[in-house]
């Protein structure tokens, strides 16, 4: 019998193949006193496991800088300097022949015991070190209880991935040749681990709360990432009804991605554009070929995923790299948005009791300003080498704006004294993915050039959804009158002011949601690549009129529940073939 698990779906397919279920660093970490006969095996244990991750390292190292780039690799780096620093070592060797304790503990406690000493000081430098320790003190632990420690990067056979939740490095290693599909009991549809999927091109279910529970290491299993269901232990009908399924879905995909080279404009020759939302570079070329005309998001937090800064050289890089490949199409370059669910390098020292509401995207880098100026470096220089526009993250009030143009103008005035070039007349532009930006977009009108609307988070602070709590994903409505109410709000000002709009959430690049937006205005969406084919034929087979009727008609019904059992029947009737 098959035992059928519902989730999220995250990013769309058809797989079938077998699971590999990946626990991640959710270990618990052993506690016992040794002998004093035990204490040179203990430190066998200790130089084994320091040398297997030695190698590991290195491994992820070569791997990352083969299938992906050098400047990802060099993340590693510190990590290996971690291992090799004889103080922390020794200090290990000497606490285990003395206080006999296993190695796993003792570990745990350097690590901890550091973190808590040093967290407080404010050096870039050692800040770095910590993470370091405390990232690589985890892998060795793995090592030493012998638990599958190999992260994704070295698969080796096409599998279809079981974890508790990924990690922003979990995805960046994951050999991506071989994973299938990946399954998550946690997240929700607007996660880091969704979007990453959605830019990967990796069908995903998330927010299963069950799917590592259910699965074993080996069982075959078919993903339906379209409509949010695993099937374990399928039956032989089950796998031909899937089989046969994915035929059509990849007949269909061709047939969509002949409208790549065709303008998208609707029947009344209104433009609407389709822009990228860019979650690594390496997308740049899958994103043209599926017909972008620039990109409306470039997320630079890949960069920062690790442990140690990327530098000005190294950003400057990423994003020029990403900006000439699209020149003269403008590429916009967000600001790094840090915290919230996407937390990176900085989680052990930035914990914090409600990390949506804290210190999160522009706030975290106006108390980071040296962090901030780097990147502002980066950008600027990057805009000698086409048409880049720069946008900040999270702004909720017209100071906080102020406050971070002022910046920029200072690292503006910087690059002028040291004679370096770039546009001096680079737009720039925010996310509106507050209520207070929604409500405020007239003030805020005057001291930017363009908003983008991120309702991702939009939907989350308005209607008080985490937009990542699997629990109470059915809360997440982007339907909610309220949040239709702030999106219609935001076009009125961005026409009265003549602020150019643009659409980054992901409903700008789910086709139930098009003709709505299209109906409230909206005529710039950006997305990730996977779905831009089935919009532009949305985009081209209706009339504005029709998409404005169509939203009148929504607003006036009762609640969301009634607007989106009409809409999706409206989708679904005139595009039977693209909703499933
Ligand atoms: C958003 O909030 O809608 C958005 C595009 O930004 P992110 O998903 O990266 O928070
Ligand atoms: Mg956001």
């Amino acid at each position: 019998m098959s035992t059928v698990i519902k989730g999220i779906s995250a990013s769309p397919g058809i797989k079938i193949g077998k699971a590999h279920l990946y626990l991640g660093s959710n270990i618990v970490i052993p506690r016992y006193k040794i002998n004093k006969n035990d204490i040179e095996r203990e430190l066998a244990r200790f130089d084994a496991a320091l040398e297997k991750t030695k190698k590991e390292i290195n491994g992820i190292q070569q791997q990352i800088a083969d299938s992906l780039s050098k400047d990802l690799a060099n993340i590693f780096s510190s990590h290996l300097m971690v291992l090799e620093d004889p103080l922390i070592a020794e200090q290990a060797r000497e606490k285990i022949k003395n206080e006999k304790r296993n190695v796993e503990w003792i570990l745990n406690d350097i690590s901890l015991e550091l973190i808590n000493s040093m967290s407080s000081i404010e050096d870039e430098y050692l800040k770095e070190k910590i993470i370091d320790l405390s990232d690589i003190h985890k892998r060795l632990i793995n090592n030493l209880l012998m638990t599958d420690t190999t992260d994704l990067s070295s698969l080796d056979t096409e599998a279809i991935i079981f974890a508790p939740d990924l990690t922003p490095s979990d995805t960046a290693v994951m050999n991506k040749k071989f994973v299938l599909a990946f399954v998550t009991d946690k997240g929700g549809r607007t996660s880091h681990t969704a979007i990453m999927a959605r830019a990967l091109e990796i069908p995903a279910i998330v927010g299963t709360f069950t799917g590592t529970s259910k699965v074993k290491n080996g069982d075959t299993v078919i993903v339906d990432a379209y409509h949010g269901k695993v099937i374990i232990k399928p039956s032989k009908e089950e796998i031909i009804h899937y089989q046969n399924f994915q035929k059509e879905f990849i007949l269909l995909d061709k047939h969509l991605a002949e409208l790549k080279h065709l303008p998208s404009m609707t029947l009344d020759d209104v433009e609407i554009s389709i822009l990228g939302n860019l979650e690594l570079p390496e997308e740049k070329k899958i994103m043209k070929e599926h017909g972008a005309q620039g990109i409306g998001l470039y997320r630079s937090e890949f960069l920062f995923l690790d442990k140690s800064l990327p530098d000005e050289e190294i950003q400057l890089n990423s994003y020029r790299e990403v900006v000439e490949f699209f020149k003269p199409a403008p590429v916009t370059i967000r600001t790094l948005d840090i915290g919230g669910d996407k937390i990176y390098a900085y989680s052990n020292l930035y914990k914090e009791r409600n990390p949506f509401l804290g210190c999160r995207a522009i706030r975290f880098c106006m108390q980071n300003s040296a962090l901030f100026k780097t990147q502002l470096r980066a950008i600027l220089r990057a805009s000698n080498y086409g048409n880049v526009k720069i946008m900040f993250p999270m702004i909720s009030s017209v100071e906080e704006l102020i406050d971070a143009r002022t910046i920029l103008k200072t690292t503006m005035n910087e690059l002028k004294k040291e004679g370096i070039p770039f546009n001096e007349d680079i737009p720039v532009g925010i996310m509106i993915e507050v209520p207070s930006a929604a409500i405020d977009s007239d003030h805020l009108s005057k001291h930017c050039d363009f908003f983008s609307v991120g309702t991702n988070d939009l939907v989350q602070y308005t209607l008080a959804v985490d937009r990542i709590n699997e629990s109470i994903s059915s809360l997440y409505n982007p339907l909610n009158h309220a949040v239709l109410k702030l999106l219609k709000i935001i076009v009125d000002n961005s026409n009265k002011y003549s602020v150019p709009l643009s659409i980054c959430g992901e409903i700008a690049g789910e086709p139930v949601y098009t003709m709505l937006l299209m109906g409230l205005g909206y005529r710039n969406f950006s997305m990730s690549s996977n779905l831009m084919h089935p919009i532009k034929r949305i985009i081209r087979s209706v009339t504005i009129k029709e998409c404005e009727e169509l939203a009148s008609e929504l607003l006036k019904l009762e609640n969301s529940k009634t607007i989106r059992k009409k809409l999706v029947s409206y989708m679904n009737t005139k595009f039977p073939n693209i909703f499933v």
